[in-house]
């Protein structure tokens, strides 16, 4: 009687999805019907039933039916990202090209080209991205791409990853290192540079929880347990501007919003503090109802009264009013000394800032009639069309290239005449130099500052006004390409060069040609093929040139046999025993047991550990397959991680330790406290006598007052070297213990 009892349950929970469903779908129209014009109703309808029937019989992980996907997607596109009826559409529809029977004339047929188009670009993304074999680079360089077609489709992309952030608990372990790598190391900066802070943040946020759940977890829990003691703060801090703003008659919002988890953990990390000493916590935020006209005024109105209250500090004044990032983002920032001598940051801005704060993009198109500002996104996406035709740079040097020069902060400069240029921070004068002209930038030999004379490798700071100084006799060399970091200029500089060594290289290439007629054989394709192969040159163009400049002797070519018109060069000897079998022995030797890699056979497998974090048993960490030596061993909080795992994800292996207390790994550990006598003789005993742990090597060094000691020494797994580090800390006057995360610590 089992089987009946089943059938009805099964209907049960069906006829309970399909109710969740419409539910769903109901509110996807309320989202967006002051943007339904007439016939758009329909039209939502239609994708919706298309996508819903191209899907019935797929799930999600969860278990949940495939289509509460895109409908989550199109409502993260409309309630979060502004966007309107088409992209709804796009976002009901993203997945169908892709995985189901539904082709692109279909969705051409009922939705017309405009629509077909991003639903294109949406499929085209979504086959290089899963593509196992393609580096995420590439994937990168290809989202990039669909942003010169419609900019709809990169913001319904990151709808689609934020979606699949936000339910990234049901896959395996492995897939959520390398979705929440790939989203801190592209999608983030990408919806960042859209504008989007809050998705931004909240894909900072999800990524952490991933790929670092421990530190998450505990500013998580710190953050929930000051929250009272916050909220009387910020309270105490508001009431006076508030009595101000209403004086003053101001139409106003005011509130303490709490600083994001990763952007906290960032700061403890950057500045070497605890959570405790990390003092913006939060930032208050006043958001103005002003008319277009006076808003600008009255945020300076509100600047001046917060001033009267909390004294600034006159460094950290950020005036996006005047000058609007480019990503669109404008307001005013500035921080101020609040009760209880505590830092407090303030942002002003108006309530049409504070939509295209959050939503971005979007909000801009709808404000950008007589704004006037448009103009910055337009130069944003020529420069990135620039930099994309520049087709012969490598993947990896493209992203590196358009994160620094495209996703990075910017700073603002002038020209003599007043002109302002955007600069990626950090940017040179021989930056600015080539953002005049590639013709200013290949003869820069130096440039005036604010009229004072510096190098070309002078960094520039925001409001300074550069002129470029030239020399008719100037020209690019290698290094250059460490002193700008726009792509535009490294691609200028790489064009140079190589039409410089093309032109050494004909040199090469005429001596060449002449030995070769010496030697009786002919200057052909195959003869060239066969010394390229046997010098192991990428290229006859480097074996021109290492002629040329004399790093390839052809006198060598006399001993070299001929036969007929063939040149044959000798067999080269193979080395008795190749470099990596040493290095990988040398990693073995240390047993291989402790270690088990998932998915293959329980061989006892031949590792390194990784020298950037020096992982012990107990760390969680992942295998990595490098060309040379095999399988290395990374921690997952490495700070190569998110690099290999966004870039090389096909690479990783799953691996996982097994306790073994025979073996001993060399770890590091620093320890900061008051000098005290006897504190070495302390931290000794406690740590060889005691708990009889091994000391490899150990510096004391102390300085005013304060001590700071760098031991390194040999523990069995995590667990070890947790229960020393919480015995240190509890040694009188030990301030901080932390463990070493690279070999430079
Ligand atoms: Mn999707």
């Amino acid at each position: 009687m089992a089987e009946p009892v089943e059938i009805a349950k099964y209907n049960l929970t069906r006829e309970q999805e399909k109710k969740d469903l419409l539910r769903q779908y109901r509110s996807l129209l309320r989202a967006l019907k002051p943007k339904l014009k007439p016939g758009d109703k329909e039209l939502v309808r239609t994708a919706f039933e298309m996508a819903a029937e191209a899907h019935k019989t797929m799930r999600r992980k969860s278990g949940e039916p495939y289509i509460t996907h895109p409908l989550a997607v199109a409502m993260i596109c409309v309630e979060e990202i502004g966007l309107g009826v088409r992209s709804s559409i796009c976002a009901l529809l993203h997945d169908t090209v892709e995985d189901t029977d539904v082709t692109l004339e279909d969705v051409e047929r009922e939705f017309g080209t405009e629509i077909a188009r991003i639903i294109d670009g949406l499929t085209k993304i979504a086959n290089v991205v899963d593509a196992n074999t393609t580096q995420q680079a590439e994937n990168f360089k290809k989202i990039l791409l669909t942003l010169t077609d419609d900019p709809r489709v990169i913001l319904i992309k990151l709808a689609d990853r934020l979606h699949n952030m936000r339910t990234l608990d049901s896959m395996k372990h492995e897939k959520q290192l390398k979705i929440s790598s790939e989203t801190v190391y592209v999608y983030a900066p990408l919806a960042h540079r859209m504008g989007l802070y809050n998705i931004k943040t909240e894909m900072e946020d999800l990524s952490m929880k991933y790929l670092e759940p421990e530190e998450y977890k505990e500013i998580a829990q710190k953050l929930a347990e000051t929250k009272r003691e916050r909220t009387r703060f910020i309270n105490e801090f508001i009431r006076p501007i508030k009595d101000k703003l209403e004086q003053g008659n101001f139409n106003f919002e005011i509130h303490g919003r709490p600083k994001s988890i990763h952007s906290i953990w960032n700061k403890i990390k950057k500045k070497g503090v605890s959570f405790e000493e990390v003092y913006d916590l939060f930032a208050i935020r006043i958001i103005l109802d002003s008319p277009p006209e006076k808003e600008k005024e009255d945020c300076w109105k509100v600047y001046s009264m917060i001033t009267d209250e909390y004294n600034p500090s006159p460094e950290r004044l950020r005036d996006w009013l005047s000058n609007p990032k480019s990503n669109g983002y404008e307001a005013l920032h500035t921080t101020v000394m609040g009760p209880q001598g505590r830092w407090v940051e303030v942002q002003i801005r108006s309530k049409r800032m504070n939509e295209i704060a959050e939503k971005g993009l979007a909000a801009h198109w709808k404000y950008k009639e007589g704004a006037g500002e448009e103009g910055r996104f337009e130069q944003w996406f020529q420069q990135i069309r620039e930099a994309l035709n520049n087709q012969d740079s490598n993947s990896l040097d493209f992203l590196q290239d358009f994160k620094t020069s495209f996703l990075a902060e910017e700073i603002y400069v002038y020209t003599p005449k007043g002109d302002v240029k955007m600069l990626p921070l950090g940017a040179t004068a021989l930056d600015f130099a080539f953002s005049v002209h590639s013709m200013v930038g290949s003869k820069c030999i130096g440039a005036k500052v604010n009229h004072k004379l510096v190098p070309i490798s002078h960094k520039l700071r925001s409001g300074d006004q550069i002129e470029i100084i030239t020399s008719a006799k100037q020209k690019p060399n290698e290094n250059w390409l460490n002193i700008v970091v726009t792509a535009k200029a490294k691609s200028k500089i790489k064009d140079a060069l190589k039409e410089e060594k093309r032109k050494i290289a004909d040199e090469g290439k005429y001596l060449l040609q002449r030995k070769l007629e010496q030697l009786g054989v002919s200057f052909n394709q195959h003869n060239i093929e066969e010394l390229v192969v046997f010098y192991k040159l990428p290229s006859p163009l480097d074996f021109y040139y290492k002629i040329a400049v004399k790093e390839i002797d052809l006198k060598e070519l006399k001993e070299f046999q001929v036969l007929g018109d063939k040149i044959i060069p000798p067999k080269p000897v193979k080395p008795l025993v190749e470099h990596k079998d040493e290095e990988s022995l040398k990693a073995g030797n240390k047993k291989d047991a402790e270690l088990i890699i998932f998915g293959e056979s329980s061989d006892r497998i031949v590792y390194n550990l990784a020298a950037c974090c020096k992982p012990i048993p107990g760390d969680d960490v992942f295998g990595f397959v490098t060309t040379g030596k095999g399988l290395t061993i990374h921690r997952t909080n490495c700070p190569n991680a998110a690099k290999l795992l966004a870039n090389y994800g096909h690479r990783v292996v799953k691996t996982k330790w097994v306790k073994n207390k025979e073996i001993s790994f060399l770890t590091g550990i620093k320890i900061v406290g008051l000098d005290d006598v006897g504190v070495v003789s302390k931290i000794t005993n406690l740590i060889s006598g005691e708990l009889r742990i091994n000391i490899n090597a150990i510096t004391i060094e102390a300085k005013e007052g304060l001590f700071e000691g760098n031991i390194k020494l040999y523990v069995h797994d995590k667990e070890e070297l947790d229960k020393l580090v919480n015995r240190l800390k509890s040694l009188p006057g030990i301030e901080s213990v932390d463990r070493y995360d690279t070999e430079a610590a």
